[in-house]
């Protein structure tokens, strides 16, 4: 501060980070950032705040930012850089050159969690409404898309069914296959808040995450489950709740579907479902998950809190019904202290599926098969929309290969370095022949594109962002865009170089257009969010002042669906050659692939990631703490530097996923969810030996 000058003006805006949402007041002095105050009226933080929202904002000022557009005829020439007019002018000839040789469905767009809603908004609108087809995913597909599927399947919206205040309320809290404390920590604290109240916590993941024993902080179960059977212990819990009557029968009969339920009761009741059963499978003692299960069930107010560990399996879907099941079966819907509630990883990911980004689905999850849905749309964006669903990322990479895509928009991520099986996406987009990276950096997706548009950050523009308990704050202009043009800005361009004739001046009335078209954002305008600060949807006339808690009087579907959920093992096995499992998460001050957090003062927490290891599986091997090790699996294999720990258990390694240099993606599998194709990150076969290093 000393450097940068005293204060004399702040912008109140939101984190940039994760889905806590958490508001800060940026000061400045004049045009300079001089800190990130945490804004006390934030609804989402209340003045809190972590080190990445506090300090992690350096990177919109570093010298790798791109700021002027580029184009190459071809991937294998140096970056030309050229004006913008130039830029869109050869990006939009491109495009229309090979719609005019491959058909009206060889383009597609990805929208990124990390954008505002309106600028994903405009996105998918480029693709449904200039392009002229539904082929438009999300970064979403690779995280919750699971969720979506699996809350949408059984209570009938695809979001969390609490405000993060619940937590107050709450008497024992499942936390599974997340770590708040590093990936959502000012939501973390206010839990850990609760159960220094005398709260109970049964910790579900493979891994002995903080919040199992810390200062202050001992949870009363932890199932330190193997990767990839989370559905065999939910259903486990399940089981022991069922067969020991602690059901909520009063409030299944009167919300639920009763005919499925008494399905989904005698499955669960078999006795291959038993804890007892399924020890060997899963790894957790019988007595362990049997007393969790009724601490559960007859513990008070049960909420249910849950991440990637969950969604990022080839049964996610299928985890996340099991958790819904659970809840709707212990009666923990509707009021404040339950429910089941999505750990949300990007700032945006929540605002980047409600705003249509799935190939199936318009803005508000409503089906694009749905005539009555595609004319609300087609009146006010004046075209036809196509009523098939479009490609989602790994078809379209698939098409590529193929021949039949030929050109991708992908603003805000990095597929290369993301997705999975890195060598069939680097063959994906090298069959391209437009790929336009719209980014602040040059990424690793960007070997392989033609155009480079420069992005914003999220200091440089205005819009919202709308947070894991449906929030939607707004994002607030706190310096000019150094590229030249906002996110948003850019899509309308590029548009109108289509022909397409866009006329917003301001992003408030891309939210008109939101609230005009979708019933749960009907009452969200920029002028309700600066009276109320903030607002959760759904937002309409019903709920003129937002919904905090989902499902009070009935779910969004009518009667809440049970949905028999069988466990099937995944096809990626250990054996001989791979013995162990890999499972993957986060650190505290580094954000996902560290894009924005390496090129911040965050570095000094967190230089490299490291394998943990159990003491017993490192000694067979002859490790020792700090070595390197080789890191092997099916699919390729990388180098890192051991940590000898017994966090993990025996036959499971763990790692982080920060920076470039881990590749952890070289390592992971093809395998996804069986109903969303989100990539089966959590579970890969490996093997560690000695290594003299990369
Ligand atoms: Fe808040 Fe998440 Fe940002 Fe940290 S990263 S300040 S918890 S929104």
């Amino acid at each position: 501060v000393a450097e940068m000058g005293t204060p004399n003006r702040s912008v109140v805006t939101t984190c940039a980070y994760c889905g806590v949402g958490c508001s800060f007041k940026a000061e400045l002095n004049g045009d300079r950032l001089v800190r990130m105050e945490p804004y006390k009226h934030g609804k989402a933080n209340r003045g809190h705040s972590c080190v990445k929202g506090r300090f992690a904002y350096g990177y919109a000022s570093h010298k790798d930012r791109i700021l002027n557009p580029m184009i190459r005829e071809t991937i294998n020439e140096p970056w030309r850089e050229v004006s913008w007019e130039e830029a869109l002018e050869f990006t939009a000839t491109r495009l229309k050159g090979i719609q005019q040789k491959y058909g009206q469905k060889s383009l597609g767009v990805i929208t990124s969690s990390r954008c505002t809603n309106e600028e994903t908004y405009l996105v998918q609108k480029l693709a449904r409404a200039v392009f002229r087809n539904n082929n438009t995913d999300t970064c979403a597909r690779v995280c919750h898309s699971p969720t979506g599927y699996g809350l949408g399947q059984t209570f009938g919206t695809s979001a969390g069914t609490q405000d993060f205040d619940s937590v107050e309320h709450s008497d024992v809290v499942i936390v599974m296959g997340a770590n708040p404390t590093d990936g959502h920590p000012v939501f973390a604290s206010r839990l850990k808040k609760r159960l220094r109240q005398g709260a109970k916590l049964i910790v579900i993941d493979p891994r002995r995450i903080d919040l199992v024993r810390s200062a202050h902080v001992e949870a009363a179960h932890h199932l330190p489950l193997r990767p990839g059977t989370n559905v065999a212990v939910i259903t486990a819990m399940a089981h022991v709740i069922v067969t020991e009557g602690l059901f909520d029968e009063a409030f299944i009969r009167e919300r639920c579907d009763w005919d499925e339920f008494q399905d989904y009761a005698a499955f669960v009741s078999d006795e291959r479902h038993a804890p007892e059963t399924n020890e060997m499978l899963t790894g957790v003692p019988a007595t362990e998950l049997r007393e969790a299960a009724r601490l559960f069930a007859k513990g008070g107010n049960g909420a249910i809190y849950y991440g990637l560990g969950v969604t990022e399996h080839s049964q996610g879907s299928t985890t996340v019904m099991g958790i819904a099941n659970l809840a709707m079966l212990t009666g923990n819907i509707g009021r404040p202290g339950v429910g089941v509630n999505p750990l949300r990883g990007q700032n945006n990911v929540q605002g980047s599926c409600d705003m249509g980004s799935f190939p199936h689905e318009l803005p508000g999850y409503r089906h694009v098969k749905n005539p009555e849905v595609r004319e609300i749309f087609e009146r006010v964006w004046g075209v036809e929309i196509d009523p098939e669903p479009g490609l989602r990322i790994p078809n379209m990479l698939d098409a590529a290969v193929d021949g039949s895509f030929k050109g991708l928009y992908c603003q805000g991520e990095d597929i290369l370095q993301s997705d999975p099986d890195t060598k069939h996406v680097s063959a994906g987009l090298a069959a391209m022949e437009c790929v336009i990276v719209h980014d602040l950096f040059l990424n690793e997706t960007a070997n392989y594109a033609h155009v480079f548009l420069p992005g914003s950050t999220f200091l440089e523009k205005d819009g919202t962002f709308t947070n894991a308990e449906r929030r939607i704050n707004r994002v607030r202009e706190v310096m000019k865009p150094r590229n030249g043009y906002a996110d948003w800005e850019v899509t309308q361009l590029l548009a109108n170089a289509m022909g397409a004739g866009w006329t917003y001046t301001h992003p408030s009335q891309i939210m008109e257009e939101i609230a005009a078209t979708t019933p749960s954002f009907a009452g969200v305008s920029y002028e309700v969010l600066e009276e109320q600060g903030s607002v959760q949807w759904p937002c309409n006339e019903a709920h003129p002042e937002g919904t905090p808690l989902m499902h009070v009087d009935g779910f969004m579907r009518g009667k809440g669906r049970f949905i028999v959920t069988e466990y099937v093992a995944t096809d990626e096995r250990t054996g001989p050659r791979f013995p162990l499992l890999l499972t993957t998460g986060r650190i505290l001050s580094q954000y996902n692939v560290g894009a924005q957090t390496r090129r911040t003062q965050n570095t000094v927490w967190h230089q490299e990631d490291v394998l943990e290891i159990h003491p017993h599986d490192a000694e067979n091997r002859g490790l020792k703490d700090g070595d390197w090790v080789k890191l092997a699996s099916r699919t390729g294999e990388t180098a890192l530097r051991a940590k000898v720990t017994d966090r993990v258990s025996p036959g499971v390694v763990y790692t982080t996923f920060h920076h470039p240099g881990t590749q952890a993606n070289v390592i992971t599998t093809d395998y996804s969810d069986w109903a969303t194709n989100c990539p089966e990150y959590k579970v890969t076969a490996v093997q560690v030996s000695a290594s003299n290093g990369p």
